[in-house]
């Protein structure tokens, strides 16, 4: 423990976000630079509490060693803190930015006063490691002979192929999109993470020997029992990417989206050609409904405040978030409580109101004589638990009709795409996710394993780590019969799976 009484003596500072006045004019990472002797103020606040909860089974999904790298931090011991961090988390950099840190939720320090700023502190060490020079590309010494194809690219998948490639086996991962790194490619928007960071990692894991294709769809345009036959093993990690649709009269109209067709679209034509080349879904001078909350539903509204869209309305079906946690919400659960997130505050900053209405169910869209949406109708609900379960009202007399000419569609992923688990014949669970037990990762067909988004259902960056290490962790325990690799956390995760 650096400072004994530094949880008495410093303030929870986390690092600022850029002004939104500024921020909202380009597309540029939403984080100020760390100021580092702050975050050593901030990294003396931990008291390495005897049981650090920050750890268990409601904290850090991938274990990190969180209170030996704020000590380290505190004494500016930077290296030592990066080779702490990276036994237990092969990109920091990703979680750093986007992770919503379930470890703060759990700080114990958090049960009298805000938090330890653990995120922050995990982002300052690896960007410093980043400048410093020392992220260094990590080839094995040996190689095994052995060759494992690894199906998608987002985090479950990367993390995989680190692991993998660094205890000798030859990786290659597969992805059908033009860039590699799933949904911290084409999902998160550049704001939140932005895309040198994900290629500078790919770019390190490429010169450590791992092989990417892309635009290869496996099950489509690639013979997955051909990959099967070429491969000692193989990794579905294909992510959880079947949207979540709204079927109410008017559905068919033009201007009605699912939110990844317009984040996907937004980021491509941004790398591409910085927006020159017009292939994206424009919010520029439109009114502006996103349905649906989370980070998706947050994400669509930043990127069609940066479009310059003429109004924007957020609904949730769900009722609003208590301020502070709920009885039955105690310490060190997740906390479920309202959060103003990046986007909610830019549209405030933007219009003067806060975007969202709450209890709000969608019953059709409008649509005008050229078959484009106009509006939307509305009724709002009440939700009440009876015997045990929340159950939804519509409350007469609320109806609301609201004005749009865009309509954003982010409530959630139903689970994945079946091109690879028919042709593999690899069994699905009741939800529809490629059945495999977490720890096991291993499917109904032998040398088949399964990791991420597309086993657990959508999910988070970390958690997509955390299945990608225990993953490789199974696969080379079926390529040599043991594996020295480390087992991450068996826990569901609580609140946050
Ligand atoms: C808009 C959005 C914002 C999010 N923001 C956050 C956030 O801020 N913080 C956070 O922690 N989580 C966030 N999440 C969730 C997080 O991104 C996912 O949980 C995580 O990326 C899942 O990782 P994965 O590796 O399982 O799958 P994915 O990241 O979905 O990657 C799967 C990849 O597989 C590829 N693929 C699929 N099928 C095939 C095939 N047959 N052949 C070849 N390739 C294939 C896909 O193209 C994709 O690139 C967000 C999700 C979305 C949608
Ligand atoms: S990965 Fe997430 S939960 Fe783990 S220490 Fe970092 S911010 Fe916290």
């Amino acid at each position: 423990m650096g400072k004994p009484t530094g949880f008495l003596e410093f303030r929870r500072r986390p690092v600022p976000y850029r002004d939104p006045q500024e921020r909202l004019k380009d597309y540029a990472e939403i984080y100020t630079p760390a100021d580092e002797p702050r975050l050593q103020r901030q990294a003396a606040r931990c008291m390495d509490c005897g049981v650090p909860f920050c750890q268990s089974n409601d904290g850090c999904p991938i274990d990190n060693l969180i209170p030996e790298w704020n000590d380290l931090v505190y004494q500016g011991r930077w290296r030592d803190a990066l080779d702490r961090l990276h036994k237990t988390n092969n990109f920091p950099e990703f979680t750093g930015r986007t992770c919503p840190a379930p470890c703060e939720g759990a700080c114990v320090l958090g049960i009298t006063d805000p938090a330890v700023t653990i995120k922050n502190i995990e982002n300052a060490i690896i960007d410093r490691g980043f400048a410093e020079g020392w992220v260094r590309h990590d080839p094995p010494e040996e190689r095994t002979g052995k060759r494992v194809a690894i199906i998608g690219s987002g985090p479950a998948g990367l993390a995989a192929a680190d692991q993998l490639n660094k205890i000798g086996h030859g990786v290659t991962v597969f992805e059908r999109a033009d860039r590699i790194g799933g949904l911290l490619m084409y999902g998160i928007p550049n704001m939140k993470l932005d895309k040198a960071v994900v290629e500078r990692r790919v770019n390190l894991m490429r010169d450590a020997g791992i092989e990417f294709r892309t635009g290869v769809h496996v099950g489509v345009d690639q013979d997955a029992q051909e990959l099967k036959a070429q491969f000692d093993a193989i990794l579905l990690a294909t992510g959880a990417t079947r949207p979540r649709d709204l079927p109410v009269p008017g559905r068919e109209a033009a201007g009605i989206h699912f939110a990844m067709e317009f984040l996907t679209a937004n980021t491509r034509s941004l790398l591409d050609s910085q927006h020159a080349d017009g292939r994206y879904i424009s919010a520029k001078g439109q009114d502006v409904i996103v349905i649906g909350g989370g980070d998706t539903g947050t994400d669509c509204i930043a990127t069609a405040l940066r479009h310059g869209c003429r109004s924007l309305v957020n609904l949730e079906l769900l009722p609003q978030p208590p301020l502070e946690r709920a009885p039955d919400n105690p310490w060190p659960t997740w906390p479920r409580i309202l959060r103003t997130d990046y986007g909610h505050e830019e549209a405030i900053t933007r219009f003067g109101a806060d975007p969202r209405s709450f209890a709000v169910l969608t019953k059709e869209f409008l649509v005008d004589a050229d078959g484009r949406v106009k509006g939307l109708r509305t009724v709002q609900v009440a939700w009440e638990r009876r015997n045990g379960q929340l159950q939804m009202r519509e409350l007469p007399g609320t109806e609301t009709t609201w004005p749009a000419t865009l309509v954003l569609l982010a409530m959630g992923f139903l689970g994945p795409e079946t091109a690879v688990s028919d042709a593999l014949d690899v069994a699905l669970d009741e939800r529809g996710n490629y059945l495999a037990a977490h720890g096991e990762f291993s499917t109904n067909v032998p040398a088949v394993f399964a990791a991420g988004d597309c086993r657990r259902g959508q999910s988070l960056v970390v958690w997509g780590i955390n299945e990608g290490r225990g993953a490789a962790r199974a696969i080379d325990a079926w390529l040599r019969g043991d594996s020295c690799l480390p087992a991450p956390k068996l826990t569901l995760g609580g609140a946050l799976a």
